[in-house]
């Protein structure tokens, strides 16, 4: 099977956890599906859940500004999120949300068959590393990781959504992306 047919076919699975999200839109993804490089986020935002993409509100400009001091753009990554839906008030994933949608997420994976696979913030790196403990522990680290049959390399930085909140950490951010793109 082709991987829009493949993506197509997630997607649908993807459609009936609407029941658990009343009111709100399917953020499926953004990018480019044959790009090397895989984003994964947390959750859509309020601009996401309207515009039904990833990463289009103020966490969104961060990611992109990033991005871009490392010379990549939306046409040369794919981008998606552990959590699909948007949770109500902005509230993070519940353990369970995350559980649920990681098996997703890991289909997600294996269709786009990244090269390399960058983790923003804590909900991916628990739902894609099982890591519980403080982003600090492995943010930076290159980690080569088996999801379903295939090994990924796979770094994580932070959430932009925190880089808000910490804007002096945007430096270290930086740093993070500039080895991703090594
Ligand atoms: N935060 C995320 O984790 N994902 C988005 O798509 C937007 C904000």
């Amino acid at each position: 099977m082709g991987k829009d047919r493949e993506l197509t076919k997630l997607k649908n699975s993807i459609v009936k956890f609407n029941k658990n999200f009343p009111g709100k839109n399917l953020v499926f993804s953004d990018g480019n599906k044959d790009a090397k490089v895989m984003i994964v986020g947390e959750a859509p935002g309020r601009t996401e859940d309207k515009l039904q993409k990833p990463f289009v509100g103020r966490a969104g400009k961060i990611l992109d500004g990033l991005l871009d001091s490392v010379r990549l753009d939306r046409s040369k990554v794919y981008i998606t999120n552990v959590v699909n839906y948007r949770p109500d008030k902005n509230r993070k994933p519940t353990n369970e949300e995350i559980n649920l949608f990681k098996k997703l997420l890991f289909k997600h994976i294996k269709i786009i068959k990244p090269k390399k696979i960058l983790l923003l913030g804590t909900t991916a790196a628990r739902a894609v590393l099982n890591h519980i403990g403080p982003l600090n522990e492995i943010r930076g680290k290159w980690k080569n990781v088996k999801i379903i049959n295939s090994y990924f390399d796979i770094l994580t930085t932070f959430h932009p959504a925190f880089l808000l909140r910490q804007p002096g950490q945007k430096k270290s951010a930086l740093k993070d992306f500039l080895k991703f793109k090594k």
